[in-house]
Order: C-alpha cells, then sequence, then structure tokens
C-alpha cells in the first residue's frame, strides 16, 4: 500500500498556522504564539476545521487539549485508538514548525491514509496538546501532564499567569475550555513528530530521526561558601576566595563529563549553566558563589557518574580551600526509552517508502516523554536547518516535512493495523 504524505497539502497547512501571531523578523518567518491568547484560539479554529474537513470527530477536553479522531469502518470502535501529534503553542519569537509540524504531519498521516484507502483495525487520533512551550501558566508539558494523570484538570485549571489570569479564564476567553479529560493511557499507541532542534541529521543527510532515548536531566544548585574581604589588604595566604573554588568545579564537572563520553557514554553532557558571584565587585574577594549545573545522558548511571564527581570536588575544596559547600539536586528526571515495537514500525515504513531513517537520542524534553509513562510512545524527528530553533529562523525543508509525515503515516497504518506486516 503506497502511503505518502502530500507534501503541498501539508505546507499550506503550516504556513497558514504560521500567519497566527506572526512577528517581524530579519530573517526567516517567526510567530507569539502563547496558551489562550488570540493567535492561539485562531490557530485551535483553523485546526479543528482542517480536522472536520478529513470527517474526524473533534473533542476538547478541560484544560483545552484537542484531539480528532478518525474512525473508519474497518476499526473496532472499541480498540484502543493509536494516536498522533504535538503542539501548536510557540515561544515568544519562535519559528513556524516547532509544534504545529507534529500536529498537521497527524493530520497529513490520516489523510493520506484515507487516500491510500488503508483499514485501519484501531481508530486514530489526531492530538493538540495545550501549552507545551510553558511560556504562560506552567514550566512546560502542561497539557499532557494533565493526559497522563501527573497533574489535576483543577490543578491546571486554578494555574495562573503573570496577571494572576487562570488558565480556566484564558481558556473560556477564547472558547477552548472543553469537557473531560483527555486520557493517553487508553492509547494503544503515541507517536510524535517534531523538529530535531540540533544539527545530526543534517549532517548525516537523512530526512527522519527515531528517537530511542529522551535524555534524562538533572539540576543541581551548588552553594560555595567563602568569605568576602578587602581585594587589596587581604594578603593571598590569607583568604578564603569562592568564586577560584567555583571555577574548579567549573572545569571538574567539564572534565568528568568528557571521562564519562571517553569510557561509557559519548551522550552524556555535563554543565556549569549559571554562576551567582556576591558580593561581584571587582575590589572583593568574593565571598559566595551559586551555581547551577545541568547534567544530562540517555543513561542514568552516568548521570550519577557525573554527579557523584560534583560531590567529590565539593568535598576536596573544603578540605583543599576551607570553603563550606552545598549541594541541592531539585529537578531529577530519569532517561526515558522509547517503545521498541514502534521504533521498528518506523524503520519499515522508511524502507517501505525509501525513505532513510537513523536512531538517535532526543536532548530536549517533549509531551512524548509523558505519553511513554503511561502507554507504548515514540518519537520521530525531521532536519532542522543549521540545528536552529526557537527563533524565527528555525528551519525545516518542505520535502524533508513531507518524507518524515509519510514515515509517521506508515508507522502509523502499521500501529493502527492497517499495513500488512506478514505478521499473524
Ligand atoms: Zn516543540
Amino acid at each position: 500500500m503506497d502511503i505518502t504524505a502530500d507534501e503541498d497539502r501539508l505546507r499550506a497547512d503550516i504556513e497558514a498556522n504560521g500567519a497566527f501571531g506572526d512577528v517581524d523578523a530579519a530573517e526567516g518567518r517567526g510567530r507569539t504564539v502563547l496558551c489562550g491568547t488570540e493567535p492561539n484560539r485562531a490557530a485551535r479554529s483553523r485546526l479543528v476545521d482542517r480536522m472536520e474537513d478529513a470527517g474526524l470527530d473533534v473533542a476538547v477536553d478541560a484544560v483545552g487539549n484537542v484531539a480528532g479522531t478518525w474512525a473508519p469502518e474497518s476499526a473496532d470502535a472499541d480498540a484502543a485508538p493509536v494516536a498522533a501529534g504535538s503542539h501548536l503553542d510557540s515561544v515568544p519569537e519562535g519559528g513556524i514548525f516547532d509544534g504545529p509540524l507534529g500536529v498537521y504531519a497527524a493530520l497529513e498521516a490520516v489523510r493520506a491514509m484515507q487516500a491510500a484507502g488503508a483499514e485501519p483495525d484501531r481508530p486514530v487520533v489526531v492530538v493538540s496538546f495545550t501549552e507545551e512551550e510553558g511560556q504562560r501558566f506552567a514550566d512546560g508539558l502542561l497539557g499532557s501532564s494533565v493526559a497522563v494523570g501527573d497533574r489535576s484538570v483543577d490543578d491546571a485549571l486554578e494555574l495562573t499567569d503573570d496577571d494572576g489570569i487562570t488558565l480556566a479564564a484564558a481558556l473560556d476567553d477564547i472558547g477552548f475550555r472543553g469537557d473531560g479529560r483527555l486520557d493517553a493511557s487508553a492509547w494503544d499507541a503515541w507517536y510524535e513528530l517534531h523538529v530535531e532542534q540540533d544539527t545530526r541529521l543534517e549532517a548525516a543527510g537523512v530526512p527522519v530521526g527515531v528517537v530511542d532515548t529522551i535524555t534524562g536531566i538533572t539540576h543541581c544548585e551548588v552553594a560555595i561558601e567563602g568569605e568576602a574581604n578587602h581585594a587589596g589588604a587581604t594578603p593571598m595566604d590569607e583568604r578564603t576566595d569562592a568564586l577560584a573554588a567555583a571555577a574548579e568545579l567549573v572545569l571538574d564537572v567539564e572534565s568528568a563529563a568528557n571521562d564519562v563520553v571517553a569510557t561509557t557514554s559519548d551522550s552524556a553532557v555535563g554543565t556549569v549553566g549559571s554562576l551567582t558571584v556576591s558580593p561581584n565587585a571587582t575590589n572583593v574577594v568574593p565571598g559566595r558563589v551559586d551555581a547551577g549545573v545541568d547534567v544530562r545522558d540517555v543513561e542514568y548511571e552516568s548521570m550519577q557518574t557525573i554527579v557523584g564527581a560534583v560531590r567529590e570536588t565539593l568535598d576536596r575544596l573544603e578540605r583543599e580551600r576551607g570553603v563550606e559547600t552545598s549541594l541541592a539536586r531539585p529537578f531529577d528526571l530519569a532517561p526515558t526509552p522509547l517503545s521498541e515495537r514502534l521504533r521498528d514500525a518506523a524503520h519499515r515504513a522508511g524502507v517501505a517508502a525509501g525513505v532513510d531513517t537513523m536512531d538517535m537520542h532526543s536532548g530536549a524534553a517533549h509531551d512524548t516523554m509523558h505519553v511513554a509513562d503511561v502507554t507504548d510512545a515514540a518519537l520521530l524527528f525531521a532536519p532542522s536547518r543549521d540545528g536552529v530553533s526557537h527563533n524565527p529562523r528555525e528551519w525545516t525543508d518542505w520535502a524533508d516535512c513531507a518524507a518524515a509525515t509519510t514515515v509517521l503515516a506508515g508507522a502509523l497504518a502499521d500501529a493502527a493495523g492497517a499495513v500488512d506486516t506478514g505478521e499473524p
């Protein structure tokens, strides 16, 4: 069966969606679409229209998640559906692909299945999650956190923006506060197509990445306490310089990550991304430094190794430099392995369509990270030019968008039982 995405139709959808909240950009095409704003209403309305044009049955849940269900006669209405989608919101002055590609690719996948006469055994659901980017009400992944039961509908609706407006009021305002709760655990499978936001696909010249693991993330808050003193009157041998100690920490985190890369896991990364120096004056020996450490990998073991190295460094600095240190770990998320069955289906779909695919990991979090907690989930990537995202210069070639959507469509059809895989 030849299930092929229609590049022109997909492009028209993404370009039309990109016009909502569009911003003047020196280069590229930018948009600002925050949850519950007029551009968000317009983008949602257009999606609902396009879903209905394709014969989907559209539902909006209590937190504004949009789900369009295609339940053809071939499908058992009681069977657990397969689902795919992403998000329509953006960061301020973001690009037109991050999110909308995944939503409209899922819709295009359904249209491509319809055009090919595919007869799925299961219903297919196209999903747009509320506020993935976390720019107004939450830290991110808001709609999917409710869909997997991590956050209750009531808690989500009471979230407020900086002006004290609740999510409930904002959704009422744009007419997208529906009923009930989209339940991701009821799905048999979930696929998300997203832009890569990195350069690996571009460098490899491959249009589709199949993510095997979403990396885990740990944030450490380190405090190093020395003694602030006069930079002129304090002799070198009488100082407890917190910033000099922090400098050693920065270099130790770098070398600990490099060691892990060289020995056990080449995807590990460790970063001291922030330093707050106090009193931060040129003529004062630094008395205190607060450092933010970010550690990520596809292996939780190697994340632990790097955090262990941070602890060892702090112990050493206390002994050798007389500083006092503390370490808190306020954020710790283990790596998320994705479904082998669904990854295999994506590679098969690539072979069937003559589209190259490659395995890779994801260094960024996506709604799929939540969905993978409750059902089989997979994440596909399309190339990002120069790795740029969250920026009007974000770009994915239309041919790559279409190739990745064709793979998504084939994989979804496979998962929905519309492709004869030769297995009983
Ligand atoms: Zn995104």
